[in-house]
């Protein structure tokens, strides 16, 4: 058996291998042009073992990814690397990650006679405990709009995240807020919005964010209404936070120049949250997969 000092395993292109001895070519295109789609899914140890998180719907949004670009996908070869990976590792609590791109045969745009690759790669991590309170603010970066790029995790999209990200950090604060022109709220670099005013809990809706599956189990979970959110609202709201797959539910402490306090629906949707994710609540096992 593997143990966490060993050489990860990875899925490449149809078998698994360690990653020591797996190299790309530094032609390939989605290198030089961000030509790929990813996800970031999430296994948690239950009692009945580890279990990914809502794996199809994560597959089913990359497998819209990669038609956009003209990669092709099968879901059910990625789902049954997915978990032959989390095996080869003995990973538990991971953090998964997914990647098909666009690999050699030309420098140019035109990507309908390049080389295409699937990769798959288990993180061991722990689970997070929403503890940590994150503080943001708005960022002076406009969100990719997705009449120009669709919200989907398509590589190239993600530079956008990181110059805010960028921006963010250099002010001192932990994550950036998108905000558009209008002054709504679209999300943050890599997690959705969700505010709670007078007991009442709202998801951040936005056409250029996009459509987290964290968001959606909250919802579910929740009953939360979704619907377009002012930046001047999310200043009045009594309590904010984050969500997605590897922030899971983030409270934020901090949105620019204001504090929020005390968070209990905050803390009582992520406990619930944790529990659901570990398999502690039977109506919800069927978005568990069984490694
Ligand atoms: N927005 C962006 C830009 C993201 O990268 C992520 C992480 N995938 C999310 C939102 C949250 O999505 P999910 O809950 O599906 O992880």
């Amino acid at each position: 058996r593997p143990t966490s000092t060993d050489t990860p395993m990875l899925w490449f292109d149809g078998e698994l291998a360690s990653a020591d001895s797996l190299q790309a070519p530094l032609t390939t295109h989605a290198m030089h042009y961000g030509t790929g789609v990813f996800e970031g899914i999430r296994s948690y140890a239950t009692r009945n073992g580890a279990a990914v998180f809502r794996l199809p719907e994560h597959l089913q949004r990359m497998r819209k990814g990669a038609e956009l670009l003209g990669l092709d996908f099968d879901v059910e070869r990625a789902f049954e690397a997915t978990l032959e990976t989390l095996r080869a590792n003995d990973h538990r609590d991971a953090y998964i990650r997914p990647l098909a791109w666009f690999g050699t045969g030309s420098i140019g745009l035109d990507v309908s006679h390049l080389s295409q690759h699937f990769m798959v790669a288990t993180m061991a991590q722990r689970v997070h405990l929403a503890g940590d309170r994150t503080r943001l603010t708005v960022s002076p970066w406009r969100r990719n709009p997705a009449s120009a790029l669709p919200p989907l995790k398509l590589c190239g999209g993600y530079v956008n995240s990181i110059l805010a990200k960028r921006e963010a950090k250099s002010r001192g604060f932990d994550e950036a807020l998108f905000v558009d022109d209008d002054g709504n709220v679209v999300e943050c670099t890599g997690a959705n919005v969700f505010m709670v005013r007078n007991g009442q809990v709202t998801a951040v809706e936005h056409r250029d964010a996009l459509p987290g599956i964290t968001r959606d189990t909250l919802i579910k979970l929740s009953g939360a209404e979704s619907r377009t959110v002012t930046h001047h609202e999310l200043l009045d709201a009594d309590e904010v936070f984050v969500c997605g797959t590897a922030a899971e539910t983030a409270p934020i402490s901090v949105l620019d120049r204001r504090e929020f306090g005390d968070n209990p629906v905050t803390r009582e949707l992520s406990a619930l949250y944790a529990r659901v994710v570990r398999g502690e609540e039977p109506a919800h096992a069927g978005w568990l997969t069984a490694v």
